[in-house]
This record gives C-alpha cells, sequence and structure tokens, in this order.
C-alpha cells in the first residue's frame, strides 16, 4: 500500500505576556498559525521560529518584555515580536537589532505574514485542519472571550486608549458563534472581557444584528442573555457601575450568568477618582452594592485599586479603607501606583513617595484579606458548585473555583477525595474549611 510521507510542518516557539486580552490574541494568531500548517513547539530546541507576545501597560511590563525578547534572542535567534509594545518598534530595534520582525497589537495579518517569511509554511491537504474552536492556549474548559478594542476613556494613569485606540465592538452574531463553538469544544466557562464591558456596542450605536432567527442588540445585556443559553457559566469582567448594569443583575437571579462581577473601582475617594478621570465615577455606588446583593444574595464582587495616586493624602486613602469596610468587597487586588510614559498622571504634583505607597499598599491589602476571610468562613459547611480546574492522582485531590472565583486573580477551591474526576468536571462540595483566599471542600 502506497502511504503519504507528511511534509515536516514549521514549528513555532511561543512567548506570552500580559493581561488575558494579550493571551486572546496570542490564541488568535496560533489558531491562524494552525490553520496555515503550522505546529506549536513547547520549547526554543524544537521552533524554527519565537514569537513573543509583549505587554507594554507599565513600565514593568516593558522591562518584563524587554527581558523575555532578549532571552528568546539569546536562546534561540529567530524572533519575531508583537503586541502593545510592538508600539515600540524602535526601542526594541535599538536594543536587539537581530529581531526578524517587530509588529503592534491586534495585527494579526502583519504577525503572521512575518512568520511565514521567517519559517515558510508547507502546504499539505492532510496538516492543514484546524479544530473547530481554533487552537486555544488557555485550558479546554474555559476561555476568554473578547467583545471589543480599545475604550473611549482616557484615564489619567492608563496608555490603554494611546495603545489600542477608542471602543470598537465586536458584532455579537461574531461573539456569539465564537461562542457557541467554544462550548461545542468543551469550554465550561467563558470569561467575557474587554476594557470597559459595560460600554459594549455603543460605537454601533446598540443596532440589532440576527441571530437564530432573532435579532440581537450590540449591547451588554442582549449580548449576556443570549451567551448564558449556550448552557456554560458566562462570568463578566471589567464592568464599570453604569446604571444599565442593575439590568444585568436579574440574569444572574435567572441563572443566565454567574453571581460576579469584577468591577475596577481603583479607588473611592471623589477627590482622587475625580483627578484620575474615572469613568461611572457617581456617589451611590454602595447603594448599588446593597440593592444588587438584596437580588442576588450571592453576588461576590472583584474590584482593584490604584494605591499612592498623585495627591493622595491620608485622608484620601482613609476614606477608601471606610468605603471598604462598608461595600465588603469579596476579592481585592491592589497596585501600587507606578508613573507611565505617556500617561497624564506621570508628570502631575505630589508624587506620593514609595515608602508610603508601600505601607499604604500592605494596609489595604490586609484589610481586604480580613474582610475575604470572614466572608470565606461563613461558606463552611454550604453546599457550592466547584468547577475542576486540576486534579491530582496522587493524592487524590483537586483543585477548583466555585462561581464566586475567577481563574489566574481569585481564590481556589481545594477538594479531598476527589481523584477521579478530570478538569472541566462541575461537581457539588460541601465547604469544610477556608483560609483567608480559598476554600477546603469534599465533594458531596
Ligand atoms: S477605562 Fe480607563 S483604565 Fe480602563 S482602559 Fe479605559 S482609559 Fe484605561
Amino acid at each position: 500500500m502506497k502511504t503519504v510521507t507528511l511534509p515536516k510542518a514549521p514549528r513555532v516557539g511561543l512567548v506570552s505576556l500580559g493581561c488575558p486580552k494579550a493571551l486572546v490574541d496570542s490564541e488568535r494568531i496560533m489558531t491562524k498559525l494552525r490553520s496555515d500548517g503550522y505546529d506549536m513547539s513547547p520549547d526554543y530546541a524544537g521552533a524554527d521560529v519565537v514569537l513573543v507576545n509583549t505587554c507594554g501597560f507599565l513600565d514593568s511590563a516593558k522591562a518584563e518584555s524587554l527581558e523575555a525578547i532578549g532571552e528568546a534572542i539569546a536562546e534561540h535567534g529567530r524572533v519575531v515580536v508583537t503586541g502593545c509594545m510592538g508600539k515600540e518598534a524602535d526601542v526594541i530595534r535599538e536594543r536587539f537589532p537581530a529581531v526578524l520582525a517587530v509588529t503592534g497589537p491586534h495585527q494579526y495579518e502583519e504577525v503572521v505574514a512575518a512568520v511565514h517569511d521567517a519559517a515558510p509554511p508547507v502546504a499539505s491537504p492532510f496538516t492543514d485542519l484546524v479544530p473547530e474552536s481554533g487552537l486555544k492556549l488557555t485550558p479546554r474548559h474555559y476561555s476568554y472571550l473578547k467583545i471589543s478594542e480599545g475604550c473611549n476613556h482616557r484615564c489619567a494613569f492608563c496608555i490603554i486608549p494611546h495603545l489600542r485606540g477608542d471602543l470598537q465592538s465586536r458584532r455579537p452574531d461574531a461573539i456569539l458563534r465564537e461562542a457557541e463553538k467554544l462550548v461545542e469544544a468543551g469550554t465550561k466557562e467563558l470569561l467575557v472581557i474587554s476594557q470597559d464591558t459595560s460600554a459594549y456596542g455603543l460605537d454601533l450605536k446598540h443596532a440589532a444584528w440576527p441571530w437564530k432567527g432573532r435579532d440581537v442588540r450590540a449591547h451588554m445585556t442582549d449580548l449576556v442573555r443570549e451567551l448564558g443559553q449556550l448552557g456554560a457559566w458566562v462570568r463578566l469582567h471589567y464592568v464599570y457601575p453604569y446604571p444599565h448594569v442593575d439590568s444585568a443583575i436579574p440574569l444572574m437571579a435567572e441563572g443566565l450568568l454567574l453571581p460576579y462581577l469584577d468591577i475596577p473601582f481603583q479607588h473611592a475617594s471623589p477627590k482622587v477618582l475625580k483627578a484620575m478621570k474615572r469613568p461611572a465615577n457617581e456617589a451611590k455606588v454602595l447603594q448599588r452594592l446593597r440593592d444588587w446583593r438584596e437580588q442576588v444574595p450571592d453576588l461576590a464582587v472583584r474590584s482593584s485599586f490604584v494605591v499612592g495616586f498623585p495627591g493622595e493624602t491620608e485622608e484620601d486613602f482613609e476614606y477608601l479603607l471606610g468605603w471598604l469596610e462598608e461595600a465588603q468587597l469579596d476579592r481585592v487586588g491592589a497596585f501600587k501606583f507606578e508613573p507611565v510614559e505617556g500617561a497624564a498622571a506621570t508628570s502631575m504634583p505630589d508624587q506620593v513617595p514609595e515608602e508610603l505607597k508601600q505601607e499604604r499598599f500592605e494596609r489595604i491589602m490586609d484589610l481586604s484579606a480580613r474582610i475575604s476571610a470572614a466572608k470565606l468562613a461563613a461558606k463552611v459547611g454550604r453546599t457550592i458548585d466547584v468547577l475542576i480546574d486540576a486534579v491530582d492522582p496522587q493524592t487524590g485531590g483537586a483543585t477548583g473555583r466555585s462561581k464566586a472565583d475567577a481563574p489566574e486573580i481569585d481564590g481556589e477551591v481545594h477538594l479531598r477525595d476527589a481523584g477521579h474526576f478530570a478538569s472541566g468536571d462541575i461537581v457539588s462540595a460541601k465547604v469544610e474549611d477556608s483560609d483567608a483566599h480559598d476554600l477546603y471542600a469534599v465533594p458531596v
């Protein structure tokens, strides 16, 4: 019998830095490369070319990106750079003249063309097949779903609009098609991301597109209602407390949306929020939180805060701590203000000294750990759903997450006697113990 010898597919090594949004970009690029006949290489040695997807949000992220490029050049030599730092092609080229190509964020065609130049594809009808949902970099059971690019706001500490431009929403039917394919391929949890999820569709004037015989508006509430019917957990990230967010709360009560909101408040002091030029900066947030929790008692709210913003006084910071005590947020991430080249806040007067930033950082983290510990202790004895992320057959244990935990940023649920489960399973478990961030449970 005549056998066909398949040509060896060129292999791409990928170093992906930065936020979940950059990870989605990496997934798209790899999906395209895979459809062009490329294989992935898990290490430098097996790769024909190395792609570094960079992050340029903060100066520390830029430094990390430059370090990753340097390492790839030293270890391999044939390197293509893409992502947010691609906007600073001159800096990269000056420091690493050997880099083959530099492309910016979302320049999918350009980066794919650069990889084609560096390691030409070998056409083969036997290998040019992509799994339906594309080649994913996140575990199969959860997927990030990017609904828009860019941002219409101009927060004083942020250079995202400069890097990524104004809000550009994807069509709802395109998002739903992608989500449906992901669920068909085994995704159990869709993580909706964008710079400003609540602004989704503003640029499209909330026009409607046909989807499965009905019209779906490019609007957060309508989109989420449809996503909720696909049978996966749907979790919303980067939501600002605009009035229409109230309309997402009934969807949680209906079980179409996880009782979880990631709202990057960044501060609470009206004076600091004003200086930060934050959107949806209004005084009644605490009352809204109370109303939401009345409708959905299990609602978990996650947020991030910046401490040491220029001009932040002890009084402002204490206002923030008092607000947090009242708001009882479930999950809190804090960052020390970092001046970024190109951000308005960088040249503001009254910069806060580093030691003071550190002291405030520790105080806010202590407080949020105390709040979190008390909230988690209140769950002991309850039975909750847990989505399993990883199983350890050696110990018979597993780690997973409850509806209140987003992957990578929130806490975990540690399960005992769960070695027979697989990642992606959703199991009922009784909570036996808790600490400041995690729960300990047993399947029931
Ligand atoms: S809302 Fe503010 S912080 Fe977020 S991306 Fe837009 S400008 Fe940056």
